[in-house]
């Protein structure tokens, strides 16, 4: 399958030798495995300070490719979403999910060997049955004081 992520002509192993800071742009894109994870609602504790991830995706997620449906215009939707760069890495990493290569890379940990920069392969992660592919629900269907029946243990 085509990757929708352009991962060609990438340094070798680039994410084990160079700062979020000193990657190219393509480099830094590349990171994202395509699991669909930080598109899924989110549960904070204001106490802890802990993250719950559920079921329940963004409007706009596509839960059979886990990639946003509109991603060019998709602040007109969601003002909210975020644009992850280096610069707010560290702001955003602690509710990233687990095993999401961005916060991987903030906490100095090497990426999984499913990861498609790994494998060449961007299904690796669907296989590895890490990514949302058929797992969601929309937001629209769940009550926001319902979304606490929807966690979901990470890592999965
Ligand atoms: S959680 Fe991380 S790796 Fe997964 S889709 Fe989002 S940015 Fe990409
Ligand atoms: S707007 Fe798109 S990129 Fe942002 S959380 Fe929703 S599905 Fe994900």
């Amino acid at each position: 399958m085509t990757d929708p992520i352009d991962r060609s002509g990438l340094r070798e192993r680039y994410w084990e030798t160079q700062r979020p800071d000193r990657m190219t742009q393509k480099e830094w894109e590349a990171l994202c495995d395509g699991c669909g994870k930080c598109c899924l609602n989110k549960l904070e504790d204001e106490d802890s300070g802990e993250v719950a991830l559920t079921r329940v995706a963004c409007r706009l997620l596509d839960d059979e490719s886990c990639k946003c449906s509109q991603y060019p215009i998709r602040h007109q939707f969601v003002p909210e979403c975020i644009v992850l760069s280096p610069k707010n890495l560290d702001q955003h990493a602690y509710w990233m999910p687990q095993t999401c290569a961005y916060r991987l890379i903030w906490e100095g940990k090497p990426l999984y060997e499913w990861h498609p920069l790994i494998t060449g392969d961007p299904e690796s992660v669907h296989r590895a049955g890490v990514s949302m592919r058929g797992r969601t629900v929309p937001e629209f269907e769940v009550h926001e004081d319902e979304w606490e029946n929807h966690i979901i243990e990470e890592p999965i």
